[in-house]
């Protein structure tokens, strides 16, 4: 830490916003928070490396967003509600007007979302910015989502629209030729994603299991169907598309690199979840509601395996990489 400013003047100065009523934030050794009788506490944790997670010279505002706002998502995931988080912060130096604006994303989802900061560390790091979040949240013991809980005959839904988060990224990473008005119309999706924690919390009461896809579509599907012993079907055309790649769907060579950002994209922020049938209205209703798209793009099955039919009603030979132990032939 350099002389200027001492680790806990950068803590007082930026991140000890007040907490609500009842709370012991920062400043103790320990934060403290009650839960509400019948109420089980959700926690989850993510680390983000800079030149992993996050390009080096990124907007600290939108890093700050994101860093909280990635946590968020797995508390909606189990349809939770927030109830604080805490902050791991290692920096090879202290730039006070990098950490002021980190400080001011990260507040925007921690007021946007009602999940005070009540703590963490922070300290030196070697090489390069580490960031950890872990947040808390509490839910009815009797209405989590579970990955394990998919059934047979279970529609298969996703929040949102796919596919801008990947292609940003791979822009940004000079791994797909710059269009600058695409990145434009998708970079928000990367580096501002929305946790869907309202719907989360809705779905509680009718969703069987529930993942945030942060890993890509499929492999996070996956992970249910695992858990839940089953396999699924799934209708490429279906999948809602971000309105800013459109243009990708009748662009010439275009559709292999949009088919692998839908299926298989990361840093999506969106929720894959499977209800029975009887539930189909009520989730259109709650998606009318919260003014976030829901889509089925498929059901589960009893017979293991991820089939995924492409436009023309094949099922798609060679899913994209790392997805064929799950296929059936
Ligand atoms: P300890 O020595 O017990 O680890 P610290 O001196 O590291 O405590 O931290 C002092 C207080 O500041 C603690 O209450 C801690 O929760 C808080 N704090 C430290 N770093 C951060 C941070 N990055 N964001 C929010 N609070 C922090
Ligand atoms: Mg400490």
């Amino acid at each position: 830490m350099n002389a200027a400013l001492s680790e806990f003047d950068l803590i007082a100065r930026y991140f000890k916003r007040a907490v609500p009523g009842g709370m012991v934030g920062g400043g103790d050794d320990c934060a403290l928070f009650t839960v509400a009788p019948g109420m089980q506490v959700a926690t989850s944790t993510d680390l983000l490396l800079e030149g992993r997670h996050f390009f080096s010279d990124v907007d600290p505002f939108t890093l700050g967003h994101k860093t909280l706002a990635v946590n968020l998502s797995d508390l909606a995931a189990m349809g939770a509600t927030p109830v604080g988080c805490l902050l791991g912060l290692g920096l090879p130096t202290i730039d006070e007007s990098w950490v002021a604006r980190f400080a001011e994303g990260f507040y925007t989802q921690a007021e946007a979302f009602n999940c005070p900061l009540l703590g963490g560390d922070t300290t030196r790091s070697l090489h390069g910015i580490t960031l950890s979040v872990t947040v808390f949240g509490t839910v009815n013991s009797s209405l989590t989502m579970r990955r394990n809980a998919a059934q047979a005959g279970d529609e298969i839904w996703v929040s949102g629209e796919l596919g801008a988060a990947d292609i940003a990224c791979r822009m940004i990473a000079g791994q797909a030729p710059m269009d600058a008005a695409l990145l434009k119309a998708t970079r928000a999706a990367l580096e501002t994603p929305t946790p869907r924690i309202a719907l989360g919390q809705a779905l509680a009461a009718h969703a069987h299991a529930a993942i945030d896809i942060s890993d890509g579509l499929l492999q996070d599907l996956s992970h249910v169907l695992h858990a839940s012993g089953c396999g699924a079907t799934l209708d490429e055309a279906a999948i809602p598309v971000h309105p800013a790649l459109q243009p990708l769907l009748t662009a010439p060579g275009a559709q292999a690199r949009l088919r692998q950002a839908i299926l298989a994209g990361g840093d999506l922020y969106e929720l894959c979840f499977t209800a029975p049938v009887t539930a189909h209205a009520a989730i259109r209703v709650l998606g009318a509601q919260l003014n976030i798209p829901v889509t089925p793009i498929g059901m589960v099955t009893q017979a293991p395996g991820l089939v995924v039919y492409d436009r023309s009603g094949h099922a798609i030979a060679d899913l994209p990489a790392g997805f064929d132990h799950f296929r059936t032939k």
